[in-house]
């Protein structure tokens, strides 16, 4: 079973990202700030970071920081999930650590592309039939926004 960390200190932004997830049959577990996010990593060995910018004690850029410069760690994918959507954003964050950029509110179908893309290229497994059951995205998730 392929494991996601959501790390999001807004509520209703970490059960979108759950629901989601949970959809296309994910086991999920939550971190509400950067510290709990690097402790949840070494509790739960997850097999992705969805990891928000935006976060209380140490920001995403912190987390993805001390991430890779822990080599136990460091192979552990991070998907940067923010609403920073300025030009520039995107190139500022891939050339911090993380592997790829979502911005929110987060739709399922780009959310199964990252995902796909991403553990198929970690386990070598072709995830992409999986593409099929991605749906709209709900009233709530259009609603979503940063915490
Ligand atoms: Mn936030």
């Amino acid at each position: 079973m392929t494991k996601i960390l959501i790390a999001e200190d807004n509520a209703v932004n970490r059960e979108l990202l759950r629901e989601l997830l949970e959809m296309r049959g994910y086991t999920v577990v939550e971190a509400c700030d950067g510290e709990e996010a690097l402790r949840m990593i070494e509790q739960t060995q997850p097999d992705l970071l969805l990891l928000d910018i935006g976060m209380p004690v140490l920001d995403g850029f912190a987390v993805v920081r001390k991430i890779r410069e822990n080599p136990r760690l460091a192979p552990l994918p991070v998907v940067a999930v923010t609403a920073y959507a300025m030009q520039g954003d995107r190139e500022k964050i891939l050339h911090s650590g993380f592997d790829g950029y979502l911005s929110k509110p987060v739709n399922s179908p780009s959310l199964a592309e990252e995902l796909d893309r991403l553990l198929t290229k970690r386990t070598g497994q072709d995830l992409s039939q999986d593409q099929a059951s991605g749906g709209q995205p709900s009233g709530k998730a259009r609603a979503a926004r940063e915490g």
